[in-house]
């Protein structure tokens, strides 16, 4: 099969677009950019104030209170230090709508079964009010390294990150949700793209198919009866849309059910190439580029029957403790099976009194925190629990991060404070002119930072030596380190690269 250049590509969705000359429109207009506010961490209002206060033209979504549009700026608004802070993630905004579709509830247990690079697993874990486990899956080890640097970015506390492919997860253990956001030919991203597409071979489309229904399958697999499935592509092509669908309708205890949001969309198809489909696929979504000024959408919402039988646990572990099914599931211990949880105890015990003598963090920061210990790493979580097969005795489940690392033993017992940990909880610490600052705190000056970045030192710190943390015209940096040649900075390169361009783009506006 020839693949034909991407325009010719969409004209065989002519017929079923429910209104061409708008689609066409928008897919060759620029994309709006949008972006995503971190509602634990600012208030849409705040955000929206300082960033007009340094120039930037914001808009409303419709329908989409927590994300914004930016209409204009005097450079992009990654370059701010609002996004370096976490307190925004740049995305489409039709990217909002499997996770609302799919509405996750505090203390549910929910699966994201082709996670990377997080930006639903984000907004996942803001709707869960970060509590109960978020397990995000990918199998593509650089695209976890951005999955993690998003979630760490974000200051996500809930999500376990595990390495795998989502048709292999080990079974034993069942989800109250699970969104399968799966690869596709992304048709969607046309306008994102500038006009341009992947290839689309027949070889492809078999591929992307026979995986699209895997991943599905395994997903619904892992669902609780009674629970809920959303399936969803930034593709158009009913091949990885409805006709997947169909499959697993055919083939799985499942119904479609309707998706409860107020949005412009069109139904989903059901008859495709002089075929007819289920009728119930009419409850599916097409979301086009003209519907939100956005890019293209599918999604399906299903509900697992629930009077299909729940998964045999794998293990005799997997028993609760009444006797009956944990479904798989097990308090997050304070020490990683194997280490002392004694031990454990003490370090924690050491970090927390750091953060309150010597940090000054507020203790309510400290509300419904777990803290588990591994090697030399203390991690902070709100997940609560996390699948039996975590660790290696019980196999399959290869857990790459949980929540958040907090502190690492810098030797001597001393525990040294994170950066993803001090920019999570930044607005329980105080600033260094604050009197309840404790003595690790630090402002720099402009100059004195274009110099911390440079790779220099500052030779004058009124400080005892150990890590302190930075400051930067009101706004905390990350975290800084006193030896014996000064102060300097300890934010890893790639990121402190990014501050100074951060800073570049502040003074060039
Ligand atoms: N949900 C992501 C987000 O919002 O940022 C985007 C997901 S992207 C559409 C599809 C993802 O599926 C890719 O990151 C890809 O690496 C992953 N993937 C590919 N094969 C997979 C598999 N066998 N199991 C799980 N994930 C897979």
């Amino acid at each position: 099969m020839t693949d034909p250049p991407p325009r010719r590509r969409l004209l065989r969705y002519q017929d079923i677009v429910d209104d061409w000359p708008a689609f066409l429109e928008a897919n060759h207009a620029p994309e709006p950019t949008t972006l995503r506010v971190r509602q634990a961490l600012v208030q849409v209002d705040e955000l929206q104030r300082r960033l007009r206060t340094q120039g930037f033209s914001l808009g409303e979504v419709p329908g989409l209170p927590d994300y914004l549009k930016v209409e204009d700026g005097p450079h992009s608004v990654a370059q701010t230090m609002e996004h370096w802070l976490g307190l925004l993630h740049v995305q489409q905004s039709v990217m909002a709508l499997p996770p609302l579709a799919l509405a996750p509830q505090p203390g549910e247990r929910v699966l994201d079964l082709c996670a990377a690079p997080g930006g639903k697993t984000a907004h996942l874990a803001e709707l869960m009010d970060e509590r109960g486990p978020l397990v995000a899956v990918d199998p593509k080890e650089k695209r976890l390294r951005g999955l993690m640097s998003n979630l760490f970015r974000l200051g996500c506390t809930n999500a376990l990150v595990v390495a795998a492919d989502g048709r292999e997860l080990p079974g034993g253990v069942t989800f109250d949700r699970v969104l399968v956001d799966a690869p596709c030919s992304a048709e969607g991203n046309y306008r994102k793209q500038g006009g341009r597409l992947p290839k689309r071979t027949r070889e492809f489309q078999f591929y992307i198919t026979e995986l699209q229904t895997a991943l599905l399958r395994r997903g619904v697999e892992l669902t609780r009866p009674g629970g809920s499935i959303v399936y969803s592509t930034c593709t158009f092509a009913p091949e990885e849309n409805e006709l997947v669908v169909q499959r697993i309708l055919e083939s799985c205890p499942v119904t479609l059910e309707p998706i409860a949001l107020d949005l412009p969309h069109q139904p989903g198809l059901t008859t495709w190439e002089g075929k007819e489909l289920t009728p119930s696929l009419s409850r599916t979504w097409r979301v086009y580029p003209h519907h939100l000024d956005s890019g293209g959408m599918f999604m399906a919402r299903f509900r697992k029957d629930p009077a299909a039988p729940s998964p045999a646990p794998a293990h005799p572990a997997e028993m609760g403790p009444d006797g009956g099914p944990s479904r798989g599931w097990r308090p997050v211990p304070v020490a990683f099976p194997g280490e002392d949880p004694g031990m454990a105890w003490e370090r924690i015990r050491e970090a927390l009194r750091l953060l309150h003598e010597e940090y000054g963090l507020a203790p309510e920061a400290l509300d419904g925190l777990g803290w588990m210990v591994r090697k030399e790493n203390i991690w902070v979580q709100t997940a609560a629990e996390w699948p039996i097969g975590s660790w290696k005795d019980h196999g399959g489940w290869r857990v790459v991060s949980l929540g958040l690392r907090a502190f690492r033993s810098a030797g001597a017992g001393k525990e040294t404070p994170s950066n993803p940990f001090l920019g999570r909880f930044a607005t329980y610490l105080p600033t260094p002119d604050d009197p309840a600052a404790g003595p690790r705190h630090r402002s720099v000056s402009d100059e004195e930072l274009r110099n911390l970045l440079g790779g220099g030192a500052l030779q004058d710190p009124p400080l005892p030596a150990g890590p302190v943390v930075l400051h930067h015209r009101g706004r905390l940096l990350g975290r800084g380190m006193v030896g014996r040649g000064g102060l300097r900075h300890e934010i890893p390169t790639a990121q402190s690269r990014r501050l100074g361009v951060i800073l570049q783009a502040q003074e060039g506006a």
